[in-house]
Order: C-alpha cells, then sequence, then structure tokens
C-alpha cells in the first residue's frame, strides 16, 4: 500500500492562554485557515476546541503544509493517515512509514491509544505489536522510550484509526482579527508591507489603504500594491484594499504650498484622510512603515508635524528598524521583489529635492489655511473604491494573460 495523508491536526498556539475568548479565537484561526487554503478547492476545514482538522480530500499535503506554516495563530500542526481500524493494515502502515524514515541509528517509539474502547487491543497490545511489526521490517532498529528520534502516534477511534509521526512547527503570533482592525498605509515601498506583516502577527486585521494619483501614478503602481497586499494574505486571509484618489490634493498642495512643505503637507493630508476612512470602517489604529532617519521626510519633527492632524495612535512597527533589517523580512515574506519594481508611487513623483527635515507645524498649518482642507478630504474619502484581496490570483492573472495578448 501506499500511505497517503489524509488530514492535518492544527494545534492553537497563544489563544490558549486566553480563557474566556478561547472559542471566539478559535473561531477567526478556522475563518483564516479557510480564507488561506482557499486556493485548494478539495480541503476542507473544521474546528473544535482543541483543534483544527484539514481535510486534504486528495489534495497534495505539501503545497498546503506550506500554506499553514505562514498563518499567524498556528503553534504546530501534524500531519497524519486516516486508516482502517485493523491490526493488519497498521502493521503494514508502520512498517511502511519506518521504512521511509530509516537511516542507521534511527530510534522510535510507538504511542498508541485507544479511544474506542471496543477495539481488540489496548493501548499497551498495541504499542507492542506495533513495536514488533517495525522490529520485522527493520531489525536492526532501536526502540527508545526517552525522545526518540520518531514518535509513532496512534490513535484509534470510533471511526478510523489515525497514524502520525511528524509535527511541524506553525508560525506563532496570534490569529488575525484577534486584537481588532487597523488601517495600514500602505505604499508600493519596501517598509510599510514589512509593518502590516508585524501587525498581522500581533493579530491586528489589516484594511489597506493606497494614495492614488492618477495619471501621475500608473496602473502599474496600483497594481504592485494590490500584489503586496495579496502577498499579505497568506498570513492570515482576505484583506480589503482601499484606493484613495490622490491626484486633486497634490496637485492643490503643489500649487499653494512651498516646495520644502510638500512632504510635509503631502503625509499630514493622507492622515487625515487614512483616520477618517478609519472611523467610518471601525478602525481602532493606524499602522504605518515610517523609520527613522532614513530619509529627511523620517525626522522626528517630521513625524511630529504628521502625526499632529489625530489623535488616533499609529502603530510604526518598523520605526527603530535599519534598511537592512527591514529587508530581511521584506524578504522572508516574499513583498521584497514587488517592492522593488519600478513604478513610481505619488510620493515619489512629487517629491521635492530637499524636503524640510524640521518642519514646524505652526507652518505646515499656515500653508493649509490657504486650501479648503475639509472638502479637499471629503471628496477623497467619497471617491475611495474597496475591493477584497484574496490569496487567489485568479483574476489579476486573467487581467495580465489580456495585456499580454494585446
Ligand atoms: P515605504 O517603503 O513603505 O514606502 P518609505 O521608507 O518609502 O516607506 P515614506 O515614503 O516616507 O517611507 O513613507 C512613509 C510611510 O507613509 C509609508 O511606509 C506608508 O505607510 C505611508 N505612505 C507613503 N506613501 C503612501 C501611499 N502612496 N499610500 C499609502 N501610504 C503611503
Ligand atoms: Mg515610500
Amino acid at each position: 500500500m501506499t500511505l497517503v495523508y489524509s488530514e492535518i491536526m492544527v494545534r492553537y498556539g497563544e489563544l490558549s492562554t486566553k480563557g474566556k475568548n478561547r472559542m471566539r479565537f478559535i473561531n477567526k484561526l478556522k475563518r483564516n485557515i479557510q480564507d488561506v487554503l482557499s486556493i485548494y478547492p478539495e480541503v476542507h476545514v473544521t474546528a473544535d476546541r482543541d483543534r483544527c482538522h484539514v481535510f486534504l480530500n486528495g489534495q497534495d499535503y505539501a503545497p498546503v503544509a506550506e500554506s499553514l506554516k505562514q498563518i499567524f495563530g498556528i503553534q504546530a500542526f501534524n500531519p497524519v493517515y486516516r486508516l482502517s481500524k485493523d491490526v493488519a493494515v497498521l502493521e503494514k502502515a508502520v512498517q511502511e512509514i519506518m521504512t521511509g524514515l530509516y537511516k542507521e541509528g534511527l530510534t522510535f517509539k510507538v504511542a498508541a491509544k485507544r479511544a474506542d474502547h471496543s477495539f481488540e487491543l489496548d493501548s499497551r497490545e498495541l504499542n507492542h505489536a506495533l513495536g514488533d511489526a517495525v522490529f520485522r521490517a527493520l531489525p536492526s532498529i532501536q526502540a527508545q522510550m526517552k525522545k526518540p528520534d520518531v514518535t509513532l502516534k496512534v490513535e484509534i477511534r470510533d471511526e478510523a484509526a489515525y497514524i502520525s509521526h511528524e509535527e511541524i512547527k506553525g508560525a506563532g503570533g496570534l490569529p488575525v482579527g484577534t486584537s481588532g482592525k487597523g488601517m495600514l498605509m500602505l505604499s508600493g515601498g519596501i517598509d510599510s508591507p514589512v509593518a502590516g506583516y508585524l501587525a498581522l502577527k500581533r493579530g491586528v486585521d489589516i484594511e489597506a489603504v493606497h494614495f492614488a494619483s492618477p495619471p501621475y501614478t500608473s496602473p502599474g503602481a496600483l497594481k504592485k500594491a494590490h500584489d503586496l497586499t495579496r502577498k499579505l494574505t497568506k498570513f492570515g486571509g482576505n484583506i480589503q484594499f482601499i484606493e484613495v484618489p490622490f491626484t486633486e490634493i497634490q496637485e492643490e498642495i503643489k500649487e499653494k504650498a512651498p516646495e520644502a512643505y510638500l512632504m510635509t503637507l503631502t503625509r499630514r493630508f493622507m492622515m487625515r484622510i487614512t483616520d477618517r476612512i478609519r472611523e467610518e470602517r471601525n478602525g481602532l489604529v493606524i499602522i504605518n512603515g515610517e523609520s527613522l532617519g532614513q530619509v529627511a521626510s523620517q525626522t522626528l519633527e517630521s513625524m511630529q508635524a504628521i502625526n499632529a492632524v489625530t489623535n488616533t495612535p499609529i502603530i510604526r512597527p518598523v520605526v527603530t528598524m535599519d534598511k537592512l533589517e527591514i529587508i530581511d523580512i521584506a524578504e522572508k515574506i516574499d513583498t521584497f521583489n514587488i517592492s522593488i519594481q519600478p513604478f513610481e508611487d505619488c510620493c515619489t513623483i512629487f517629491a521635492p529635492d530637499r524636503p524640510k527635515t524640521n518642519p514646524k507645524i505652526k507652518n505646515a498649518e499656515q500653508y493649509e489655511r490657504r486650501m479648503d482642507v475639509e472638502g479637499l478630504v471629503e471628496r477623497a474619502v467619497a471617491g475611495i473604491m474597496i475591493t477584497e484581496i484574496t490569496p487567489q490570483a485568479e483574476n489579476d492573472d486573467v487581467e495580465d494573460l489580456i495585456e499580454d495578448l494585446l
């Protein structure tokens, strides 16, 4: 017989400490797993208090395992074989498993559990029978009770018998959505996707807010932001992508304010608009990719001038990291290669040669008095376009295909 994994048992992470909220956490995680695994139509996911079960229904184990490894809130998981409750079948199975794994000096033990008490052998007898079967196939293998290389876990349940021997470490963290919702200010750069990933890790459900200034920014820049968002869906499921029309505001700033303050004013508008969207959509915080001292606009003075337009907490997950640390993470989460695609976003295009490194709030406010700030913000918010980004690249692929054909 050839053994094929039929199911993956998922163990919960930090949420086990959360007492009363346990079921809420579990249901969130289950939904997230369903979202992420939606790219495998055969796969079916259920959850109970202790574990989540991923039924493969014929789907290949390896890619599903790769997806599971990324989902926050999973401590570890075990792939299992589902077998008929027949001692001869189980003996054959353990022989096949251990023959596949065997190399010199390998140690093993059998840990059987009989939940179905009508089964012919009890746990101890089953340990012996299956251990003996392994010795018959591999006479030189060693049994070892303490820390063996391989533990064959065998469970006899009412409906079937299960064997597992592998445990794979999960991503840990908290299930996305269990810490509330935040708005991620997502540019096309390297830093903001990393900031988003780190917020997801702590259970924050993010919505991506992206400012686009067509025709100054290209459809390529927008697609880049979509692609970055899609990369973030593998950690906890679908993400709402909010595109904000920003052209009018950038033209207005360019016309009414001095060069040195373009950056500061642009960022203040972005912050106001993101905050307005947050309020309408019941977000609790804003997340951005600001970090200190990389560029002139990222001084503490600049941060203060930008931050002054809101009291909403702003989370800056990468604020103290240096560029190489951020790039390391960007590579790990596979966003780096998208981020370095050469599509300019709205900031690059309107960026002054020499932005002010120590902007004053008073001056920013004075320049803003030349504009209809409230009207500009309202029109931008009224013009947002919301798309749900899923792990499936289907639609984009079709678009690419059409583009390629034309
Ligand atoms: P990133 O690599 O994320 O673009 P950066 O190092 O280029 O960051 P800035 O360009 O100063 O830094 O941007 C600081 C932060 O402002 C970004 O990390 C992002 O959160 C936000 N931001 C900048 N441009 C946009 C945009 N077009 N849409 C949404 N948010 C933006
Ligand atoms: Mg940038």
